[in-house]
């Protein structure tokens, strides 16, 4: 099957992730992001409406806003795929189908293949088996301490999380960065169904080992229970007991650290402690940390340089878009450089039938 691509949403920038496969007859979107920030106009549910364009379904990799928060925009009765802990973000009532979380099924006449892509609770990457393979990692990240990335079938077409531009620090550095602000008490909005569960762990550790009160807000403690409730097998090897260690553990009555969930807090909700975020800013914060009033550390939950290029590279892609970043110079002079050929920054892509296989050498880890 030939299969024409267009990146409606998360195209040369961060913003709300909507991308329309059309393949044999049938229309399928890979997310529907909504807004980030107060303002930003659903560009790809405008698009949707102006073209009247009807979907046969739309997949959902993971419960952040900016890949399930436009869901209201779709019409009741598009059918919605995504695993059942992604399925708790929708809006109530909301009828859906159930995504496996490592696994193939049928979606609208499409083989749809799924796996874990290290980012967030419940969250996957989509492969379609269609047009030689295209493959959409959603956020992904191969540095996570508790979600698992798997490796995905051969793909053509790669849409990959550029979210980091060329970034390429690894991990163990921006946790050696954090532990510099660890002498002050420290306030720490995150999801709460994304780094947070990592964070907890670390914090966890770090407060022991330095005697400080942590206290980790009730929804990232019923996140990891819920972690703990899956098969082992989509957890990292190893972490169980860490996990469990860090539930038996009660707050502390007068906490230095606190880990909670991102509700739009400002600097002066927290006059007692350091406010360090660990990832995306908004324009409002970018302010806020250009006045000094807040502090930036990233913690990294998105695929790094090296690693896109490495994902790229098992993929066996062709054509690679990096998503969610600007496609502006110098950005495309260096993705040129880090994926030769490969990169392209087209909107819309067609892909005429292919006999190249993209499940046959591949299988289920
Ligand atoms: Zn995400």
């Amino acid at each position: 099957m030939s299969a024409t691509i267009t990146c409606l949403g998360g195209f040369g920038g961060k913003g709300a992730a909507a991308i329309l496969i059309e393949t044999d007859g049938k229309r399928l979107l890979l997310d529907a992001g909504g807004a980030l920030h107060p303002g930003e106009t659903l560009t790809w549910a405008q698009y949707l409406d102006e073209h009247a364009l009807d979907l046969d379904a739309v997949l959902i990799s993971h419960d952040h806003i900016d890949h399930i928060g436009g869901v209201d925009k779709l019409a009741p009765s598009v059918p919605i795929y995504c695993t059942p802990l992604v399925a708790k973000a929708l809006p109530p009532g909301r009828v859906w189908h159930a995504l496996p979380e490592r696994g193939r099924c049928q979606v609208a006449g499409v083989t749809v293949t799924t796996g874990q892509a290290g980012h967030s609770l419940g969250g996957v990457w989509l492969h379609l088996a269609v047009a030689g393979g295209i493959f959409y990692s959603g956020d992904a990240c191969f540095e996570s301490r508790v979600y698992p990335f798997d490796s995905p079938p051969p793909a053509r077409l790669a849409l990959l999380d550029a979210s980091y531009g060329a970034y390429d620090t690894p991990q163990r550095d921006c946790l050696t960065a954090i532990e510099t602000h660890l002498k002050h008490p420290l306030a720490l909005p995150v999801p709460a169904s994304g780094r947070a569960l990592e964070m907890a762990l670390w914090l966890g550790e770090e407060a022991d080992r330095r005697c400080l009160g942590l206290a980790i807000a009730p929804v990232i403690r019923a996140h990891l229970a819920t972690l703990l409730t899956l098969p082992e097998t989509l957890r990292r090897p190893g972490v169980t007991p860490a996990i469990e260690a860090l539930l038996a553990h009660p707050d502390a009555p007068h906490p230095s650290l606190y880990l909670f969930d991102d509700h739009d807090d400002t600097a002066a909700m927290w006059p007692r402690h350091r406010l360090l975020h660990t990832g995306y800013l908004t324009p409002a914060r970018c302010a806020e940390l250009a006045a000094g009033q807040i502090f930036l550390q990233r913690w990294n939950v998105h695929l790094r340089a090296s690693h896109l290029v490495a994902l790229a590279d098992d993929l066996g892609a062709d054509v690679v878009v990096p998503l969610f970043t600007s496609l502006d110079e110098p950005n495309t002079s260096v993705w040129r450089h880090l994926l030769g050929r490969r990169f392209t920054a087209q909107r819309t892509l067609s892909l005429p039938h292919s006999h190249r296989p993209s499940l046959t050498s591949w299988s289920m880890a």
